[in-house]
């Protein structure tokens, strides 16, 4: 059930259908300390964990309203509902916002929670509102695009205490029908560009955006991995004047405003990882990936968590030593 691959083994799974029946277990405790797992596709179970008990939902409908507010489309997806089918849905719709995540793998309910983001979008721009079970309360609460307090590869569900877990159950996006492409990716702007004459409509987008990402990315189908193993690093302007001084030579990475509104510098993980010499490295039958060395992947199907632990710390140390930024994972861990 993950993208990885990795052998693991939990206490027990159990697979629901409908909020309610989501609401009923967690009346009876089933919930307590309990796991969702939407598609695996950014987790690494690094052990047995035989006292786990391990939720998925298995609703995968989604529906389109069209609103008052011309232009503007409500589209609800419950948290079993596979990301790309809704990518590709949506666009064939002829509806703008969802585009540009195209190919990323997983789940609504996953996808909300790590605020999944590609080529200058990011899931949270086009969250509306946010439908979950509170189960500490077992009360189904909504919280708004902004309640979610979405950042990069962040949100409001990755900072709530274990006991007091929202377990999202459905997801609002707003979408267009008016709406423009988002070219603010220059690798994407380039591609469309030389596409002279074309009528530009989501699904055109969604293609280019799949193109790019086929060439770079590992088929999870064929060679294990959880995508971006680490996040790309937010620095100050001063410390990466600092870095580039040690390094000698220019660090890339592109102004970001945080939310207090101050100007910072994401560097690029994988640019800091090949540049330590890291792309060779390996440990058991995990390695990364070489033609994007920021995925460390399960290379032949025999990697244990561990091994996928020992090279993310190899990673760290070295990136470490050579440039003095540190490395956090994006894959979450249990
Ligand atoms: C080849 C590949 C390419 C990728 N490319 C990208 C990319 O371009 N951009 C990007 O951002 N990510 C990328 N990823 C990472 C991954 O696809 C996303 O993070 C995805 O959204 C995870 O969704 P999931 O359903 O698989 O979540 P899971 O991995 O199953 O879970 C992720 C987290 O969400 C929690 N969770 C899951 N469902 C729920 C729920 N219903 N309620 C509450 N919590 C829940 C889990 O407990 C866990 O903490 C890639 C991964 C792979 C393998």
């Amino acid at each position: 059930m993950t993208t990885f691959g990795i052998d693991a083994e939990c206490g027990r799974l159990i697979e629901y259908d409908t909020a309610a029946e989501l609401r009923e277990l967690c009346k009876s405790g089933e919930l307590d300390g309990a796991l969702p797992l939407g598609g695996g596709s950014n987790i690494l179970f690094t052990g047995a964990c035989r006292d786990l008990t391990v939720i998925h939902c298995r609703n995968t409908a989604f529906s389109i309203r069209e609103t008052d507010n011309c232009g503007i489309v409500e589209v609800s997806a419950a948290a079993g509902c596979v990301l790309d089918t809704l990518c590709e849905q949506t666009a064939a719709a002829g509806l703008w916002g969802l585009e540009n995540l195209s190919g990323i793998p997983g789940e609504i309910g996953g996808a909300v929670v790590q605020n999944v983001g590609a080529y200058g979008a990011e899931l949270g721009d086009v969250v509306a509102r946010v439908n979950c079970l509170n189960v500490k309360t077992n009360e189904f609460v909504t919280l708004t695009g902004e309640e979610c307090r979405y950042g990069y590869r962040d949100s409001v569900f990755k900072h709530h205490p274990a006991k007091e877990q929202l377990i999202v159950t459905e997801a609002v996006l707003t979408l267009r029908r008016d709406g423009v492409p988002n070219l603010s990716y220059s690798g994407l702007k380039e591609r469309i560009g030389r596409m002279s004459g074309l009528n530009l409509s989501p699904t055109v987008m969604r293609g280019e955006v799949m193109a790019m990402r086929n060439g770079k990315l590992p088929d999870p189908k064929k060679t294990g991995s959880a995508g971006s193993f680490f996040k790309n690093p937010v620095v100050s302007l001063e410390f990466h004047a600092e870095i580039e001084k040690r390094y000698g030579d220019r660090v890339p990475g592109h102004k970001v405003t945080d939310s207090d509104g101050l100007e910072r510098i994401k560097l690029s993980a994988a640019w800091l990882i090949d540049k330590s010499g890291c792309k060779q490295f390996s440990a058991g039958g995990a390695s990364l990936w070489p033609l994007q060395p920021l995925v460390i992947v399960n290379t032949e199907g025999a990697a244990t968590g561990a091994d996928v632990i020992n090279l993310e710390k190899q990673i760290i140390a070295t990136v470490r030593t050579r440039f003095g930024v540190e490395l956090v994972p994006e894959v979450i861990h249990i």
